[in-house]
């Protein structure tokens, strides 16, 4: 049974004798290897009371002791990225290399948060009125939590927990019970880097965990990375219980190439970002735009590229892309495909009836796909996949493509691919989307830069990591002072009973 971890410790939870556990696949062979327990609203207070009784003493902590722990921890991520990236692998079904990419990510921010001295340094205004002076610093928040969707389960959890705790906080998270084994591990070696018990605490579970955070008087803030009809509910829950909440949602991510663009180049890119992790990545690209006539050869070079992808399970070198996440992933996938065909796409590369040596009977794969003749009002196009399926969208102009772009309810990201400073720049400002590339497919912040998508990719205000993140999981107190001489006549002064003004 994989366990939750609460005050420094695996636990199996309440012994509550109606504990419920959920089923771990490996989705290669689609056998059930483990399985997780589900937190009851009693496993999910005691992850929160340790939290609590955690918090005080380490947002009192020196930002010198903060740091060597990060240090530490930092360390430790680099010296078990393999054992780590295995542990992804297993089972959410990602190659080994993505896996390790991803733990990479996840270390990088990490890395920034070791620089939270700098980052916390308050501001100080000398003088401000005669005598007086003026200073503002920030403070944690206390317990935050954290809740995570499948298919990052070590970097996106990252996104948060490293500058929460560098800011000072306890953390609990609510990994996805899909994959929920990476976050025991990394518990883990959070404590041998010398965190303190309580300050990150593990619960596992399902929706009733996460309405027990939501609803939690103790929790300060939630960050919430899913789809968006849960980041919706999320953002609305906690908000409405007094929290503060960033909740980023689901995507569609558009790459436009142009008539003058390097086509075979846009395509091995588009390619990749669109079936690399079987287009499990809220950055990846679902939709070619093709403009003008670059058009058939683009669905030429992309039905190339798509047909020339090793499938196979993620633990082998050779594979290119693994399996989707679950069965349920899997026929999904397979029915938006089938539909669009009905719909009158064309099928260019039909990854349904995939036929590659070591792609097992069992495993939930399914073959690089791409789709011709999307229009906008089909469903294919209009939904979020999250499968390795990449709908070609043909327009005449990049205007065109600008206001398809724009039309999307979702925001996260948008490539252009474009010889054109020009165009490349137009798009870059008009484009109502939080993460644009620029000839590059997959546009993710580095970590001391903010992560974040715009309309109904991220409820709230603030983005994840960098700047954005110590923002939201600190608050700043703003403090004026005078400390009078005693012989001076400012000490002798009475006070005004006007509203202060600088003299
Ligand atoms: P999901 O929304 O199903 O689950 C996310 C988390 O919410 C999990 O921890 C899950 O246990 C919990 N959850 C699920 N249903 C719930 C409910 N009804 N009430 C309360 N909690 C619930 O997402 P997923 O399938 O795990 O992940 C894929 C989705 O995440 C995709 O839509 C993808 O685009 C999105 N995503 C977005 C970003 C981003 O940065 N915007 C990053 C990664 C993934």
């Amino acid at each position: 049974m994989i366990e939750h971890w609460i005050a420094g410790a695996r636990t199996a939870g309440s012994g509550d004798p109606q504990a419920r556990s959920a089923p771990v696949f490996d989705p290669a062979t689609g056998r059930e290897q483990s399985r997780v327990a589900l937190a009851s609203t009693a496993d999910v207070d005691a992850a929160v009371a340790a939290a609590k009784s955690a918090a005080g003493a380490w947002g009192d902590s020196s930002l010198a002791r903060r740091t060597k722990v990060l240090f530490s921890f930092r360390d430790l991520l680099e010296r078990h990225e393999d054992e780590l990236a295995r542990i992804v692998t297993s089972e959410h079904g990602k190659v080994l290399d993505d896996a390790r990419g991803e733990v990479q990510r996840g270390r990088e921010v990490v890395e920034f948060a070791c620089g939270i001295p700098q980052l916390l340094k308050g501001a100080y205004s000398d003088q401000v009125s005669t005598g007086v002076d003026a200073f503002g610093f920030r403070l944690p928040l206390g317990v935050v939590a954290g809740i995570s969707p499948f298919n990052f389960p070590v970097m996106v959890p990252a996104w948060m927990h490293p500058i929460a705790i560098a800011c000072g906080n306890a953390f609990v998270l609510k990994p996805s019970e899909r994959d929920p084994s990476a976050s025991l591990r990394i518990a883990e070696l959070y404590a041998e880097a010398g965190l303190p018990d309580g300050v990150f605490n593990v619960v596992h579970g399902d929706k009733a965990a996460v309405d027990a955070l939501l609803d939690h008087p103790d929790v300060a803030a939630v960050s919430f990375v899913g789809s968006t009809p849960v980041a919706r509910y999320v953002h609305s829950r906690a908000s409405a219980a007094g929290k503060r909440v960033q909740a980023l949602g689901g995507a569609k991510n558009h790459a436009v190439v142009l008539p003058d663009a390097d086509v075979a180049n846009a395509a091995r890119q588009i390619a990749a970002a669109a079936y690399g992790s079987a287009g499990q990545r809220c950055m990846a690209i679902s939709v070619a735009v093709a403009v003008g006539d670059v058009a058939d050869a683009l669905v030429q070079a992309l039905r190339d590229e798509a047909r020339r992808i090793r499938v196979g399970p993620g633990s082998d070198p050779a594979s290119e892309m693994g399996p989707v996440v679950t069965a349920q992933a899997r026929e999904r996938v397979v029915g938006y495909v089938g539909r669009a065909e009905e719909a009158g796409a064309r099928l260019t590369v039909d990854g349904r009836t995939l036929e590659q040596p070591g792609a097992a009977a069992g495993g939930y794969f399914v073959g690089p796909t791409l789709i011709d003749g999307v229009t906008p009002s089909m469903e294919a196009y209009r939904d979020e996949i999250f499968g390795p399926v990449l709908a070609v969208v043909r327009v005449d102009t990049a205007q065109d493509a600008i206001d398809l772009v724009n039309a999307s309810p979702y925001g996260n990201g948008a490539a252009i691919f474009t010889g054109s400073g020009g165009a490349a720049r137009e798009f870059t400002r008009r484009t109502q989307i939080g993460m644009i590339g620029v000839n590059v497919p997959i546009p993710v912040p580095m970590a001391y830069h903010s992560f974040g998508g715009w309309k109904d990719s991220l409820f709230g205000d603030v983005h994840v990591h960098g700047p954005e993140g110590v923002a939201f999981y600190t608050r700043a107190k703003a403090v004026t002072s005078r400390w009078p001489d005693a012989a001076s006549a400012m000490a002798a002064e009475a006070p005004s009973l006007s509203f202060p003004n600088a003299t």
